[in-house]
């Protein structure tokens, strides 16, 4: 909606973390600008034939190339083969039919937009942790963030077509919803990642060398680049079990429903609800596997229709509380969670099918079921998911959520006592180790707070209590509350 570098040149190069920060500089700029109107026609292209030699590109660089099942036939002629400047088929670039139900392109983005302020209390009214995770068909939230992110829709014309319709509402003595929960509020965190992503650069995707990042050490670090410093998209396993969690996760064979649902739901859907991908994030990293929020940074960027690197990035630190967010504390259970929206656990029933026949009080914790419900539901709970299922099973659970949301809270808080950020030299040359557990390298705390209990999640987006960008500074570890955790020998 702004200019994120004249956003950052307002902040005086400092990052925004919260969206009043980007409204406060965006208020400075002046108003945000309505977009002007698209041209009525393209000039008529004449005969643009592409006969001149050509250089193949590597296929190496082809991320595409392991779904391509076909040679593409796209690029015959500038005007594309039929002549008229269409966008690319899936067909023509070698793909096989999309799983996605979701539509692209300008006219679906237009209508889609047109529905949904044709709806004035459905706009007016919007309140972004009120929206369901578990609707499906139709969502509860507008699903234009693809067309946001292609392109095919834009974001001021999406406020301003929202902000008319609320002036409107309003006008009529009625009162709408205000930021951050409301529609435009939800373009405030977009401008927000894209602005704080543009102050930090390249490193904003990643936690090491990022000065606003906190540093925990998650299992799974992504290996780095030792001449540019950035992340390379390959990791070390320094857990055989955290890495087997990993891929049970995105798989969507966890042993945990909810999670299994949203997981195979973005798989063929290639989106899921904001609040979704907050249980899974969470589940993930502080919530449940331990597991750098960077490995699900880019599970979510090859499978995400709306991927938006800024955004991505942004958010995965905020449920990861390395940045933007700090209550670990506040985390989302994968039973109660789901319940509280989907009590007869629809969802499931949609994405784990072969949950489908089991009666709701079992249907977040099959493992819980007698045995005579799960014969009558035609299912067994048996074994990890992972490889060639046996028919008529779905997996146990990875492990125990209670224990395992303990020790992560308790690993949280250790992490957030030692007080390392992405860029400390410590962090850098390995001895943050010395830090940890006498320095043995364990990462993880055995030791666990009593009061974990960690039910307070969901209670909505902006926080406006966010994190200041850390200056590099030698400060001493917090060693009394280090005193507390076991010696524990790392698994490698
Ligand atoms: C771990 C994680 C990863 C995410 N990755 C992405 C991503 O790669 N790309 C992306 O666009 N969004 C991402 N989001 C944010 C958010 O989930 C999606 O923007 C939203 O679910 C899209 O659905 P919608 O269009 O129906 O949203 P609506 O609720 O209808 O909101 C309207 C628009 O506001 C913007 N928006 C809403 N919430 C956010 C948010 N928290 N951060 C940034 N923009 C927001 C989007 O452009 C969205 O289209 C992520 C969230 C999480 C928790």
């Amino acid at each position: 909606m702004w200019d994120s570098d004249e956003i950052v040149a307002k902040r005086d190069g400092k990052p925004t973390l919260s969206t009043k920060q980007l409204q406060a500089a965006g208020k400075e700029i002046g108003h945000i600008l309505r977009p002007i109107p698209a041209p009525k026609n393209l000039p008529d292209p004449g005969n643009v034939p592409i006969d001149f030699e050509q250089t193949v590109p590597d296929a190496q660089a082809d991320a595409n190339g392991k779904w391509r099942e076909k040679g593409e036939t796209a690029y015959t002629d500038i005007a594309g083969p039929n002549g008229d400047f269409a966008i690319e088929t899936l067909e023509e670039l070698g793909y096989p039919n999309a799983t996605t139900p979701h539509r692209g392109g300008e006219s679906v983005a237009l209508e889609m937009l047109d529905k949904i302020v044709k709806d004035e209390t459905y706009t007016a009214t919007f309140r972004k942790p009120q929206t369901s995770p578990s609707a499906f068909e139709p969502q509860s939230t507008t699903l234009l963030s693809p067309f946001l992110h292609f392109g095919a829709l834009s974001v001021r014309l999406f406020y301003w077509r929202v902000q008319d319709t609320v002036t409107e509402y309003s006008k009529k003595g009625n009162s709408a919803s205000n930021p951050p929960e409301n529609l435009t509020g939800q373009l405030f965190f977009r401008d927000m990642y894209f602005a704080a992503q543009a102050a930090i650069g390249a490193t904003f995707s990643q936690a090491a060398h990022n000065p606003h990042c906190r540093f925990i050490p998650w299992h799974l670090p992504s290996k780095l680049d030792p001449e540019t410093h950035l992340a390379t998209f390959e990791y070390e396993v320094d857990s055989v079990e955290a890495e087997t969690w990993f891929q049970r996760w995105k798989a969507g064979v966890t042993g945990f429903p909810w999670i299994d649902a949203l997981m195979r739901q973005l798989r063929e859907e290639g989106w899921i609800h904001h609040l979704g991908r907050h249980s899974v994030a969470c589940f993930l990293t502080r919530g449940g596997c331990y597991v750098h929020w960077e490995r699900g940074a880019e599970v979510f960027e090859e499978l995400l229709l709306d991927h938006e690197p800024a955004c991505n990035a942004g958010n995965w630190q905020w449920l990861s509380c390395t940045a933007f967010f700090s209550q670990y504390f506040r985390c989302y259970s994968p039973v109660a969670f789901g319940q509280k929206w989907d009590l007869n656990g629809d969802l499931i029933r949609r994405w784990v099918p072969e949950l489908r026949k089991l009666d709701a009080k079992y249907i977040y914790e099959p493992w819980k079921a007698p045995v005579a419900d799960l014969k009558r539901a035609g299912i067994r709970v048996h074994g990890d998911g992972l490889g060639e299922r046996e028919k008529g099973t779905y997996p146990k659970p990875m492990f125990d959520f209670n224990e395992r949301r303990r020790i992560c809270m308790a690993s949280m808080k250790r992490s957030y006592d030692v007080g390392l950020y992405g860029n400390d030299e410590r962090v850098l040359d390995g001895s943050w180790r010395e830090l940890f557990v006498g320095g043995n390298g364990a990462v993880e705390a055995t030791t666990v707070l009593d009061n974990a209990d960690g039910n307070k999640a969901n209670e909505g987006d902006d926080n406006n209590k966010t994190s200041t960008v850390h200056i590099p500074a030698k400060r001493e570890a917090k060693q009394s509350t280090l005193d507390e955790v076991v010696k524990r020998p790392r698994k490698v």
